[in-house]
């Protein structure tokens, strides 16, 4: 839908925003859910700029104020993206724009009294004043609380539109009073042209980072660079080359594995995609994320059962699980690393 084109993918949030703003029934309260990078941001930011563009405004000649609908096409809504309007959202400089995230691990319940008073005076100039209220389910009871007495009583000229992953995750007196539309992962192939457009990188890296990224174009970025390539490189080498007899030097990898939380987390991804390969080789050779690694994937498949495949996810499962626990990395990992090249040794 051109016009919320940062609305990447998301082709039915995108329709139902522009209905919206078609047949001028703004509701109070939006909630956008998904997983952490798929647009849901860009979509609040798109939709706050929609409703208060001066070439949607009902002062403009419906001449010149919208493209008209070809071939059946729902008229188009989007923000024009150059009008003063817009490029004051654009520049996150319009007074009428509130944003709220949390601070620190919450959003505090002075964030949402804040709110409260601001909200108590009419729009400074926007049409439609909107207030984002990102990772809504990280406030606490307190600050909920204050918050649904706005939506009880919502204010004139006023959109809330709070983000989160899961519905469920808020307080269902809150997520009741919110129209709820829900944002799908990104696909691979529309990720995969992102990377190439936002970052430059070659087409055939971006395919591997968009297949890593599970849909999220946050993740995507974060995994685009060449030095993930190299980890995931001497990861995958590491864990087909040690064997059960190298003791000293599957402590030593485990020790590498076992620093930081977070990168011994992203490890385990990696490893988990290599052996996810493995076992999709013998079927669909075309569907391998590590694509750059055909040949090493398909001499790994020809020794490899599908037994010991399923039998490693189960340790990696495991791990991950035991990490999120607290549990001790140092010990996790060993276990690990000795449970998964148990098999490359022979007779092992
Ligand atoms: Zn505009």
């Amino acid at each position: 839908m051109p016009g919320f084109e940062s609305i990447t993918d998301q082709i039915r949030p995108a329709l139902i925003l522009n209905t919206f703003i078609g047949k001028g029934a703004i509701p109070h309260a939006l909630l956008f859910t998904g997983m952490e990078g798929v647009g849901k941001q860009a979509a609040a930011k798109a939709f706050a700029m929609a409703c208060n563009c001066l070439r949607n405004s009902p002062d403009e000649s419906p001449v010149n104020s919208k493209k008209p609908g070809s071939s059946g096409k729902p008229e188009n809504y989007g923000p024009c993206g150059v009008c003063g309007s817009c490029r004051k959202i654009l520049s996150n400089s319009h007074p009428d724009i509130i944003e709220i995230k949390p601070s620190g691990p919450f959003i505090r319940i002075s964030q949402i009294r804040d709110l409260c008073e601001l909200l108590a005076f009419k729009p400074y100039e926007a049409r439609i004043r909107t207030v984002i209220i990102s990772d809504a389910q990280t406030m606490n009871a307190a600050a909920g609380n204050a918050l649904l007495k706005l939506l009880e009583e919502p204010p004139e000229r006023t959109i809330l539109i709070l983000t989160a992953t899961e519905k469920s995750d808020l307080i269902p007196t809150i997520a009741s009073r919110c129209q709820h539309i829900r944002f799908n992962p990104v696909s691979r192939k529309r990720l995969a042209e992102m990377l190439v457009e936002s970052k430059g990188i070659e087409p055939a890296d971006a395919c591997i980072f968009a297949a890593m990224a599970n849909g999220s174009f946050n993740r995507a970025l974060a995994l685009s660079d060449k030095s993930r390539l190299k980890k995931r490189d001497w990861l995958v080498n590491k864990i087909e080359s040690l064997s059960l007899k190298e003791t000293g030097k599957c402590m030593a990898f485990a020790e590498r594995l076992s620093r930081e939380k977070e990168d011994f987390l992203e490890s385990l991804e990696t490893l988990k995609i290599w052996y996810r390969d493995i076992a999709i080789f013998k079927y669909c050779p075309e569907r391998i994320v590590y694509s750059d690694l055909s040949d090493k994937t398909k001499a790994a498949s020809a020794r490899r059962t599908e037994k010991d495949l399923l039998s490693k996810f189960n340790e990696i499962r495991i791990a991950r699980k035991n990490i999120l626990a607290n549990a001790n990395l140092r010990l996790t990992a060993e276990t690990l690393v000795l449970k998964l090249v148990q098999s490359n040794s022979p007779g092992g």
